[in-house]
C-alpha cells in the first residue's frame, strides 16, 4: 500500500487532495501537510482591504473537511524536504515518510529583495489574508487624509492580474467614499506594456486595460524597476529596450500595494535536481520531477520559464484553471503508477482569468498559454464582476464540502459559455 503526501494546502493542494483521494486504491493512505489549519480563498484577497469581504467569508476550516474525506491532516510547516530519503522534516522535529510526494507550497513572497518593500516595510500586500487585513487598516487611515496611491507589480513578479484588480477596486471604493478627486493614482509595473500580464497579452488586454486606465484617470509606468521604498516615497527606474535607464522617478504616496517577486519556499530551496535557482520545482510534462520520480508538483511553486525576454524581468502567472489542470494530470498519473502503469496525462496549462474591477472587469482565455494561440480571447463588462462573485461563492462552497469535481472548470465553462476547454490531454 502506498502513502501519498500532499505538501501545502492552498488552492492547488486542497484540490489536489480531493482529486488524489479519488484515484487511490483501497488501503492507500493520503496525508496533507500544511502551515496553516485554515485555508483562505486567495482570489478574494483584493476585496479585504476595502472591507467588501471579511476573513470569515473566505475561510475554510480544513480539518473537518479532510476528516470527512478520510484524508489525514498535519497542520505543521515543513522545515526541509529530503527527496533522497523520501521524507519531509517538519518544524516540530517530526518526520513524515512518503511513497509519493506532491509539492503544492505556492510561492514565498520575496519582499526582502527590494529595500523597504512589503508589509514589514513601506508598502502593503494582498498576497496573504494577514497582509490584506493589515492593508485594510492602512487604507482606513489613508482615507482620513487622502494622498497619492501607487499600485503595481515589481521586477521579477509573476502575478499581475491582482494588481490591476486592486487598482480598479480601490478606484471604485474611493469613488464610493467621494474622495477619488483627492487621490492621484499611478500604476507601476515591470511589464513592458499595460495588459502584458506576463503572457505577452491575451486577446486585446493591452487595449482594454489601457482604455480602462485612461477612463479611470490612472497614470502608468511600464518596464519599471523599483529601486527602494521609503516611508511615503518610491524610487523607480524606467528601463529602455537596451536595458539602460530611460528615466528615474521619486514618487510620493500615502498608500501603496506592490506585488512582490516570488521564489520557492525555504524547505525546498537548494535541493539539487529538485528545484531551479529560484527554488521553483522542476517538473516534466507529467508534473513529475525529472530526478526524483516519486515527487510531483502543482501550482505556483512549479518552475515555468518566462514568456520571452523583457527589459525588466516578468514571470509567467499561474492561475487557478491552469493549476487545476496540473492537479488533475497529477492525480491521474499517480493513479496510473499505483496500478502498475505509466504516467500519460499532461496538463493543458490554459490560462483563464476573471479580473474584477469593483463594478466591472476583464476576462481572458489563453489556450495555449504561449502565443500563437488557438484561443486568444478577452472581454470586459459588468458581467465579469457578477461572474467573479458567483464563481467565488461556488468555489468556496465546493471546497467546504470537500467535493473534488468540478472546480474551476465547471464554474468557468458555465460563466463564460466556453464548453471545450480541457484540463488534460
Ligand atoms: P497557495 O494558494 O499560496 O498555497 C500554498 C500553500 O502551501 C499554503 O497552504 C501554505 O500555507 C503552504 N505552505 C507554504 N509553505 C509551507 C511549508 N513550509 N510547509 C507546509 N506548507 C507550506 N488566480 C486565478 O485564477 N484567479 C484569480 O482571481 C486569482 N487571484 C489572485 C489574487 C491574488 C492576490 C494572488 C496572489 C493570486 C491570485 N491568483 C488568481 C493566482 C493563483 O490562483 C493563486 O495564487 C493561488 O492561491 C495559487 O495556489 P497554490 O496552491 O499554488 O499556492
Amino acid at each position: 500500500m502506498a502513502h501519498v503526501v500532499v505538501l501545502g494546502a492552498g488552492l492547488g493542494g486542497v484540490v489536489m487532495a480531493y482529486e488524489m483521494k479519488d484515484q487511490l486504491r483501497p488501503g492507500d493512505k493520503l496525508t496533507v501537510i500544511t502551515k496553516d489549519p485554515k485555508y483562505h480563498f486567495v482570489p478574494s484577497n483584493p476585496w479585504i482591504p476595502v472591507r467588501w469581504r471579511q476573513r470569515e467569508d473566505i475561510q475554510i476550516d480544513l480539518a473537518p473537511t479532510f476528516a470527512k474525506r478520510g484524508i489525514d491532516f498535519k497542520p505543521v510547516a515543513a522545515k526541509k524536504v529530503h527527496p533522497e530519503a523520501n521524507k519531509v522534516e517538519l518544524v516540530d522535529g517530526s518526520e513524515v515518510a512518503y511513497d509519493f510526494l506532491i509539492i503544492a507550497t505556492g510561492p514565498e513572497l520575496a519582499f526582502d529583495e527590494i529595500e523597504g518593500l512589503g508589509p514589514n516595510g513601506n508598502t502593503q500586500s494582498i498576497c496573504h489574508i494577514d497582509h490584506a487585513e493589515q492593508a485594510a487598516a492602512a487604507f482606513d487611515e489613508f482615507c482620513k487624509d487622502p494622498k497619492p496611491i501607487i499600485i503595481g507589480a515589481v521586477q521579477g513578479a509573476s502575478c499581475f492580474g491582482p494588481a490591476y484588480e486592486f487598482t480598479f477596486i480601490i478606484d471604485t471604493e474611493l469613488r464610493r467614499r467621494k474622495i477619488r478627486d483627492k487621490v492621484p493614482m499611478t500604476f507601476v509595473t515591470a511589464e513592458p506594456y499595460i495588459g502584458h500580464l506576463g503572457l505577452d497579452g491575451v486577446g486585446d488586454t493591452k487595449g482594454l486595460l489601457e482604455s480602462e486606465m485612461r477612463e479611470h484617470h490612472i497614470k502608468w509606468l511600464t518596464s519599471s524597476r523599483v529601486k527602494k521604498v521609503e516611508p511615503g516615497k518610491m524610487f523607480v527606474e524606467e528601463v529602455a529596450e537596451d536595458g539602460s535607464v530611460r528615466a528615474t522617478h521619486e514618487l510620493p504616496f500615502g498608500f501603496s500595494m506592490m506585488l512582490p517577486p516570488f521564489r520557492g519556499i525555504e524547505a525546498v530551496r537548494g535541493v539539487e535536481g529538485l528545484v531551479n535557482p529560484r527554488g521553483f520545482i522542476l517538473v516534466d510534462k507529467h508534473q513529475c520531477n525529472p530526478k526524483y520520480r516519486n515527487v510531483f508538483s502543482v501550482g505556483v511553486c512549479v518552475a515555468i520559464p518566462p514568456m520571452g525576454p523583457t527589459p525588466v524581468p516578468c514571470g509567467v502567472p499561474k492561475t487557478g484553471f491552469m493549476i487545476e489542470s496540473m492537479v488533475t494530470a497529477t492525480a491521474l498519473n499517480i493513479g496510473q503508477i499505483l496500478r502498475g502503469g505509466e504516467s500519460s496525462h499532461e496538463a493543458t496549462w490554459n490560462a483563464v482569468c476573471l479580473a474584477d474591477f469593483g463594478d466591472s472587469g476583464v476576462a481572458f482565455v489563453a489556450q495555449p498559454q504561449i502565443p500563437p494561440r488557438n484561443v486568444n480571447w478577452s472581454s470586459s463588462g459588468k458581467w465579469v464582476h457578477a461572474a467573479k462573485i458567483g464563481f467565488e461563492k461556488y468555489f468556496i462552497r465546493k471546497m467546504r464540502r470537500g467535493e473534488s469535481e468540478p472546480f474551476y472548470e465547471k464554474a468557468m465553462l458555465d460563466f463564460l459559455g466556453i464548453g471545450k476547454l480541457k484540463k488534460t490531454t
